[in-house]
C-alpha cells in the first residue's frame, strides 16, 4: 500500500450560523492554521460529520441485485448461514474492494465521515483489512477496523488467522485515520480458548474488542449452555472485554446486563434497521446504559435514515439523536481525540450542508467532498467497477 496521506488543514466558514471551525493537522483548533485554505460557507450550514458506529462492508454490493433466499429463511440462523455467511466465503479481493469502495463513496456522500467496520472473509483473511484500509486511503474516510476472528468454518485455526489479521494490521497501520480493533465474530462461533486469545491480543496491544452480542437469542442459548448467564458474561468472565470495546446489537440483553455493560465502560451499538430486517426484536433494554451509538449493520451509511428507523421503532427523538451523538465520542476514543466534535482537539471531520442536500465534507483536515462530488475518486467508476463485480460475486455465492 502506498504511503497514507498526511493530516490536514483547513478553516471552514463563517456558515449561515456565523459558525467557523478551524482544523490543524487533523484536528479541531481554536485558531486557524497558518496558510491553511478557508472554505467560505454563507449560505450553508456547518455540522460534524456523522459516525456508523457498526457496520460491514463486505456486504456493500448487496443494494446491487443480491438475489432472495427461496424459500424465505425461517429464522436469523437461516439468514447468516445461507446469505451472509455464504457471502463472506464468496469474497474475493476484488469484490470485497469494489463493495468497500462503494460503501464508503455513498457513505461520505450522505455525511458519514466516520465508520466502525466488523469485517470477515473466510477464503483470504490476511491483508483483508488493507484491502478495505487501502479504499479509506482513497476515499479519504476516517474508520476503526477489525476482523471478526471465528470457528464456524475451520475451526480454532481460522479463528488464529483472523485474531492474527487483526494483529497485523494493528502493527501495520499508519494512516492517521484508521486504527484497529481486536474482532470475534460472536461468542456462539467461538470456543473459551479463542475468546481468551482475544483477551490476550486486546491486553497485548491495548485495543478493546468488536462483537457481536445477544443478536439474537441464539447467542444467549448458545452462552447458558456453556454455564454462563450470558454471552456478555462470559466475554468478562474471559477478560475479552477492556474499556471502550464495542458491542453490537444487544437485542436480548436484560435491562441489569446492558448496566453491567455500561459499568465496564463498553460501547453498545443500536442497530434498529438491520434487527427489524432480521426478525430479531427491538433492542428495549439498550436505554439502561449512557453509552448506545448507531450503527447500520450494512445497511447503508445513512444515518439521518437510521436515526428516523429508531424513532419510528419507538425511541424518543431525544434518544435517537443523543444515540446519534454518540457515535463521534466512541469514534474519538479510538484515536485518543476529544470527544466534543466542536472542541480543539477533536476529530477534524465536518458536513456543509445546503438544506438537507451534503455540498462539502472534511476528514481529518482533508477536504474529500466538495460541492456534491468525491475529490479523491470517480463516483461513475466507483458504481460501473460495483455493478461489475455483483453478479460474480452471487453467481459465487450460487457455487458454494
Ligand atoms: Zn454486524
Amino acid at each position: 500500500m502506498s504511503a497514507p496521506a498526511p493530516s490536514g488543514s483547513i478553516s471552514v466558514g463563517p456558515d449561515r450560523a456565523g459558525r467557523t471551525v478551524h482544523v490543524h493537522q487533523g484536528r479541531v483548533s481554536a485558531h486557524p492554521a497558518p496558510g491553511a485554505p478557508v472554505l467560505a460557507c454563507p449560505d450553508d450550514l456547518i455540522e460534524a460529520g456523522a459516525v456508523n458506529a457498526h457496520t460491514h462492508l463486505y456486504s456493500g454490493l448487496a443494494p446491487l441485485g443480491l438475489p432472495a433466499l427461496d424459500p424465505a429463511p425461517t429464522c436469523f440462523l437461516e439468514i447468516l448461514e445461507r446469505r451472509w455467511w455464504r457471502m463472506d466465503r464468496a469474497l474475493t479481493p476484488d469484490s470485497l474492494r469494489a463493495a468497500a469502495r462503494l460503501y464508503l463513496a455513498e457513505a461520505l456522500l450522505a455525511g458519514t465521515t466516520g465508520l466502525v467496520d466488523h469485517h470477515e472473509s473466510p477464503s483470504m483473511i490476511e491483508g483483508s483489512l488493507d484491502v478495505l484500509a487501502a479504499a479509506f486511503e482513497e476515499l479519504g474516510a476516517r474508520g476503526l477496523l477489525t476482523y471478526g476472528a471465528t470457528e464456524r468454518n475451520g475451526g480454532p485455526d481460522e479463528a488464529a488467522a483472523g485474531l492474527a489479521e487483526c494483529r497485523r494490521f494493528a502493527v501495520q497501520n499508519r494512516s492517521p485515520r484508521l486504527r484497529a480493533l481486536v474482532g470475534l465474530h460472536a461468542g456462539f462461533t467461538v470456543s473459551d480458548e479463542t475468546i481468551r486469545a482475544a483477551a490476550a491480543l486486546c491486553g497485548a496491544l491495548g485495543l478493546p474488542l468488536h462483537v457481536h452480542v445477544a443478536e439474537d437469542g441464539h447467542d444467549v442459548t448458545d452462552a447458558r449452555d456453556r454455564r454462563h448467564a450470558g454471552p456478555l458474561e462470559r466475554l468478562l468472565a474471559l477478560g475479552a472485554l477492556p474499556p471502550g470495546s464495542v458491542l453490537a446489537h444487544g437485542v436480548h440483553l436484560t435491562h441489569a446486563q446492558v448496566t453491567l455493560a455500561s459499568a465496564r465502560r463498553c460501547w453498545l451499538v443500536h442497530n434498529p434497521r438491520s434487527n427489524e430486517g432480521n426478525g430479531v426484536g427491538f433492542a428495549a433494554n439498550l436505554g439502561a446504559s449512557d453509552r448506545v451509538a448507531l450503527g447500520t449493520d450494512g445497511w447503508p451509511a445513512e444515518m439521518i435514515a437510521e436515526r428516523n428507523a429508531a424513532v419510528r421503532l419507538g425511541l424518543s427523538r431525544d434518544e435517537a439523536d443523543r444515540r446519534l451523538s454518540h457515535g463521534h465520542a466512541l469514534l474519538a476514543g479510538a484515536f485518543l481525540a476529544t470527544p466534543a466534535p466542536w472542541s480543539p482537539g477533536a476529530p477534524g471531520d465536518l458536513v456543509v450542508r445546503r438544506g438537507s442536500a451534503v455540498l462539502h465534507v472534511v476528514v481529518d483536515g482533508r477536504l474529500v467532498v466538495k460541492d456534491g462530488h468525491l475529490v479523491h475518486a470517480d463516483l461513475d467508476e466507483i458504481r460501473a467497477a460495483a455493478r461489475a463485480a455483483a453478479p460474480l460475486l452471487w453467481a459465487a455465492m450460487a457455487r458454494l
